[in-house]
């Protein structure tokens, strides 16, 4: 199914996990895929893997001025944009007994700053042309008040908010805006805690693979007509919260 065919996509944090399986399930429906990470070596090498055009693209999200950078690179290398998926992020758990201060402003540049400012962007580009699609990656963090969640989770609960006011402002424009909220999927986000020597979340519950997700980002990307997938929430089936 080339559902995608003609389409230019980009999908952030495409070096692994959730954007990984994204940029694979995009370009097999026949899109144009951009692949943003700082790890350059992983994103030459799937595009290579997935063919159809795909452009790796070396950036720091957590940099000041990345996004217009990636704007500047997409519009330069790709002509228009017709899907963004904002999907880069890092976990960092913020128990007060524990928490590294020096990690807070990281977690708010690429979690919450990088995202914001490349939806605006990216948004008067597709207004502009009259079309476009917009995912931006919540969390089941979003949704829950628990021990270590706060920064991170509180972070994806602006990004919601943000997201769905976007949504709004972009009413009849053509341009559909949309957040994919998943729940427990093993990928390297849970390294980090893993080498503090803390449980990683996905060893609490059989935890969901990346391309689960990857499915319904796809699925928000292939709606037509008036329709527009405004929320989706895949929760692993032994998800407790
Ligand atoms: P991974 O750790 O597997 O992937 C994160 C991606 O983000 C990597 O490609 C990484 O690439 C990229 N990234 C991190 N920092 C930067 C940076 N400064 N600049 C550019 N890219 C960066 O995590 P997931 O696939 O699990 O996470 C994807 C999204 O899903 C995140 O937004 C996360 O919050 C969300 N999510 C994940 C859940 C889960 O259980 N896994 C649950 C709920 C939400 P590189 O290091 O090469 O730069």
């Amino acid at each position: 199914m080339t559902t995608l065919a003609g389409k230019n996509a980009i999908v952030t944090g495409a070096s692994s996990g959730i954007g990984e399986a994204t940029a694979r399930r995009l370009a097999a429906a026949g899109a144009r895929v951009m692949l943003v990470a700082r790890r350059l070596d992983r994103l030459e090498g799937l595009a290579t893997e997935i063919g159809g055009g795909a452009v790796p693209l070396a950036l720091d999200l957590g940099a000041a001025g990345a996004a217009q950078a990636l704007l500047d690179a997409a519009t330069r290398q790709l002509g228009k944009v017709d899907i963004l998926v904002n999907n880069a992020g890092i976990l960092r758990t913020s128990h007060v007994d524990a928490f590294d201060l020096a990690e807070l402003e990281p977690l708010i540049a690429i979690n919450y700053t990088a995202v914001v400012e490349a939806s605006i962007l990216f948004a008067r580009h597709m207004k502009a042309q009259g079309s476009g699609q917009i995912v931006n990656l919540s969390s089941i963090g979003a949704s829950i008040t628990a021990a270590g969640t706060g920064i991170y989770g509180g972070l994806k609960a602006a990004l919601d908010r943000f997201t769905d006011v976007l949504r709004i402002e972009l009413a009849g424009s053509g341009v559909r805006v949309g957040l994919v909220a998943p729940g427990t999927t093993t990928t390297e986000i849970f390294a980090d805690m893993k080498n503090k020597g803390q449980p990683g979340w996905d060893e609490y519950i059989p935890p969901m693979v990346p391309d689960d997700i990857a499915k319904a980002i796809l699925f928000m990307c292939e709606q037509t007509g008036n329709a527009n997938a405004a929320r989706l929430h895949i929760y692993a089936t032994s998800e407790s919260f």
